[in-house]
Formats: C-alpha cells, sequence, structure tokens
C-alpha cells in the first residue's frame, strides 16, 4: 500500500509498526448537530481506507472517538463548547443532545455503508485518562496554569511548527491562535478550562486544578494512545485539522510519551457547497436525511465521493449527485441480470480468464496507490462494457471491487413482484397486443417510478425490480 503522508507531504510506502497490523485513528464527529455530508466525505474516505487494507489482507483497528465535550467555537481556544451552544440553541441538556447526535451520526454512516469502527471511545468517559496525560505533560515540563486553566507552552517543543509549516512570528493573534491574556505566549493552547474561564460550563469535572473541562486537543492524545499505545500507524482526519487541531495533538502526544507517536498522517480534502464551505455552524448544510427526503439513495453520494480523490476538494451539486445516482442504478441493474442467468454463481472458484486478471490487477493497483478510487472506478466501468467477458467473469470482479467501493453490490436482490405490480405488466401487455400504445407508455412510467425496469422480449416482458 502506498499512502500520502501529510508529515512529509509525500507519497510513502506503508510499513506497518506489526507486520500485517495497522492501527487507524479518526479524529471523530462532534456531536452538536447532524454530521453534514462534507463530514461525511472524511469518514467515508477513512472507510476507504481501512477497506483498503483489510482486502489487502491487513488486521486493522480502527478507533474513532466521539467529541462530546471541549471543541469551542474555533478550533483553537476561542469561543464557547460546542455542546454549550447547542444546549442554548434546543434547550435540552448537552448529555442528551451529545447522544442523539451521536446515534443520527451512526444511523447515517451505515446508510453510507461505513463500517463501524473496532473502536469508538466518547471523551465525556475518558476524563480520567486525560487527567493522567497532563499530569505527565506537568511533569516534563511542557505545562503550566493560569487561572486555574492548564496551558501547553509551545516554546518548549521545538518541532511545534514543523507538520503545518507555520510561521508562528506572524500568528500571534489569528484563526489559529487567539488572544488569552493567561497565556504566557498567545501560541500556547489549553489542555484543560477552568471555572475561570468557563463559568457556566454545564459538562465539567474535578480535577487537580480545579473543576473544568479538558480541551478538545487532549481528548484524542489521551484516547489514540489508550486504545492504539504510544506509537501507532495512521491518524486521520480532515485537512482543516492540520493547523491547531493535528499540531497540538503532536506537541501533546510526542512530548508526553517521549517519542513520535504517529507514523502516518492523511486528511481528506473538504467537500464543498457552491465554491464554499459546508458547515454546522454557519447552517450551511445537507445531511443524508436531506438527501433521502429528496429521493436520493445515500449509497449515490457514496459513489459520487468515489469520482474523486479524496486529497482533492469535491464541490457538490445535486446535478454530480443525479449522475452518480443514474451510474450506480445501472450497475445495480447489471447485478440483477447476471445474478439471475448465474443464479448458482460460486464465487470461490478463481478467476482464469488472463484478460479479467488484468482489469483486477488494475483496479487493486489503483486502490493500492493511495486509494486511487477515482482510477479504480474507470477501470471497473471498462471492464462492464468490455466485449470479451462474460457476464458470469463481470459479475464476479464487480463483487469482488465492491468490497472496496461500499456500494453494497452484494445485496442487491432478484426481488418478488407485488400482485398489483404483476397485474400493470399484464395490464400493459395487453395494452400493447391491443395497440393502446399511449396507456401502456404510462403503465411504462407507473412501473418504473415504483422501480421497475421492464423489457419487452418476444417471450412476453423481462423485468428488473430495484
Ligand atoms: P467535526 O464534527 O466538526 O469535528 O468534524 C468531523 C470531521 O469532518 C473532521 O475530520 C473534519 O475535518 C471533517 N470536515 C469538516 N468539514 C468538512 C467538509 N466540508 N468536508 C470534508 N470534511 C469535513
Ligand atoms: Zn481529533
Amino acid at each position: 500500500m502506498k499512502i500520502y503522508n501529510t508529515q512529509t507531504r509525500s507519497i510513502e510506502e506503508f510499513e506497518p509498526i506489526v507486520e500485517g497490523n495497522v492501527g487507524i485513528y479518526a479524529c471523530g464527529p462532534t456531536v452538536y448537530n447532524f454530521a453534514h455530508i462534507g463530514n461525511l466525505r472524511t469518514y467515508i474516505f477513512e472507510d476507504l481506507l481501512r477497506r483498503a487494507f483489510e482486502t489487502n489482507g491487513y488486521q486493522v483497528k480502527h478507533v474513532m472517538n466521539i467529541t462530546d465535550v471541549g471543541h469551542l467555537q474555533s478550533d483553537a481556544d476561542e469561543g464557547e463548547d460546542k455542546l454549550s451552544l447547542a444546549s442554548k440553541r434546543e434547550k435540552r441538556s448537552p448529555w442528551e443532545i451529545a447522544r442523539d447526535y451521536e446515534d443520527a451520526f451512526f444511523q447515517h454512516s451505515k446508510q453510507l455503508n461505513i463500517r463501524k469502527p473496532h473502536e469508538t471511545c466518547r471523551a465525556t468517559e475518558h476524563i480520567d485518562d486525560m487527567i493522567t496525560m497532563i499530569e505527565k505533560l506537568f511533569e516534563k515540563g511542557f505545562a503550566y496554569t493560569a487561572h486555574g486553566n492548564v496551558y501547553f507552552d509551545v516554546s518548549k517543543f521545538d518541532a511545534y511548527s514543523d507538520f503545518a509549516r507555520l510561521n508562528l512570528a506572524d500568528q500571534q493573534s489569528t484563526d489559529r491562535v487567539s488572544f488569552d491574556e493567561n497565556k504566557r505566549n498567545q501560541v500556547d493552547f489549553a489542555l484543560w478550562f477552568s471555572d475561570s474561564k468557563y463559568p457556566h460550563q454545564i459538562m465539567k469535572w474535578n480535577s487537580p486544578w480545579g473543576e473544568g473541562f479538558p480541551g478538545w486537543h487532549i481528548e484524542c492524545s489521551a484516547m489514540s494512545s489508550k486504545y492504539l499505545g504510544s506509537k501507532f500507524d495512521i491518524h486521520c482526519g480532515g485537512i482543516d485539522h492540520i493547523p491547531v487541531h493535528h499540531t497540538n495533538e503532536i506537541a501533546q502526544s510526542d512530548c508526553c510519551h517521549g517519542n513520535q507517536t504517529v507514523n502516518y498522517w492523511m486528511h481528506g480534502a473538504f467537500l464543498t457547497l457552491d465554491k464554499g464551505k459546508m458547515s454546522k455552524s454557519e447552517n450551511r448544510f445537507i445531511t443524508v436525511d436531506t438527501l433521502i427526503e429528496k429521493g436520493y439513495d445515500p449509497l449515490a453520494y457514496r459513489y459520487l465521493t468515489l469520482t474523486t480523490h479524496y486529497r482533492s476538494e469535491l464541490n457538490f451539486s445535486f446535478s454530480a449527485l443525479d449522475s452518480a445516482q443514474t451510474s450506480l442504478k445501472t450497475m445495480r441493474e447489471r447485478v440483477l441480470e447476471w445474478r439471475k442467468a448465474h443464479a448458482d454463481l460460486d464465487r470461490s472458484v478463481p478467476i482464469q480468464d488472463t484478460r479479467a486478471i488484468e482489469f483486477k490487477n488494475k483496479f487493486w493497483d489503483s486502490v493500492r496507490n493511495d486509494l486511487h478510487l477515482p482510477s479504480a472506478l474507470a477501470t471497473t466501468w471498462t471492464m462492464l462494457r468490455s466485449p470479451e467477458l462474460s457476464g458470469e467473469i463481470k459479475l464476479k470482479l464487480l463483487l469482488e471491487f465492491d468490497s472496496v467501493l461500499g456500494l453494497s453490490l452484494d445485496n442487491v436482490v432478484v426481488d418478488q413482484l407485488a400482485p398489483d405490480e404483476a397485474a400493470l405488466i399484464e395490464e400493459r401487455l395487453q395494452c400493447r397486443q391491443s395497440g393502446d400504445w399511449t396507456k401502456a407508455d404510462e403503465i411504462r412510467q407507473e412501473l418504473e417510478q415504483r422501480g421497475i425496469k421492464i423489457k419487452d422480449t418476444k417471450n412476453g416482458t423481462d423485468w428488473t425490480k430495484l
């Protein structure tokens, strides 16, 4: 597997820490609202990464946190805790809000065929681990207190600006650095917030520094090392995390453990809406439910994300989604057609056909080449259209490819017609026989709206139902 490592800004051959294994940590959702389809693009990318390793024979341990406290309005130390804001907005307890949006997140992920991480960990259930880590940072001289708040002293970590190629001299008060008179240096960041800064915070805990709540960055450092160890393979997130969240995570984790914690950093590019940011805080966003309400299959959105490489921005449009839905439908129709024709398909028999093996190799080479799904998808279509392959081989290849594409093609079943649907097909046949083409056409349209596609043959009417 070759993957792009943000740390080195280059594509590298993946070398696991333990042969045959890979540990992946993904920054999870902040559960103060629905995840939008932009957030979910990042989770689809992480799902593809996991599937790519699994299909290449690796044992994957995929860990994801749930941010249910500590993420402020800005990714730096400014504004209110997003869960507190949501609590005011919805006039409900932040605990209740967090659980509801967490459930919605997993529901939407499932609808997009995103595999559930092996370990999901809530920040609010790991406060002790965070406190222990902060204590270690104190012992090692990287932390200091001011008015009950605890800060990381950036001046003690020489490599701080390396990851994001930051120019700290210009950053005394920018988006990633907020002014706080308690800080020794404005680039320092909070590990623990106290009552002195947030007197009205609802979610708070006792700590050696007084009551308060953890900073967002320490959550990921504490939970990633708890579940994957003080040195692990891959850490992922969206590109917005590079300059603040992941820069701060590296500082905390590497200083606490005394070694480079993460071997490969991978970041997914943004989904944009009308070329602008899709953003929960600005209420400019689309959810999986919006797509369903508009009549789309959530997997059409998954398909759409496969058409752009994960490191390139993808501008969302409904017309692009329409094309994705049509392509997905065509794939499903093919599967149905071949399923009917090859009901006894034995997938365990290896493919011998040399042309088929070429397609197979090309597909998997693209996947192994830094998850190049757009070219893997292009190979899939060339294969499907190839006049040289039998339907049976195409079906086998397509189902194999779907182990990474994740379009649920294996679940497309040869369905039964409901009695009224069978009656419509019969009525249409009679209309055709009596020359009532207008009525026959109307019935065809009605059937299509119900997901039934028909084909007239010399023996009657053939149908497929999606
Ligand atoms: P959040 O719930 O805001 O903590 O974000 C969850 C994940 O979504 C993070 O990995 C972000 O980097 C990522 N993300 C946020 N906005 C977008 C977007 N428009 N497109 C793709 N990923 C995003
Ligand atoms: Zn994180």
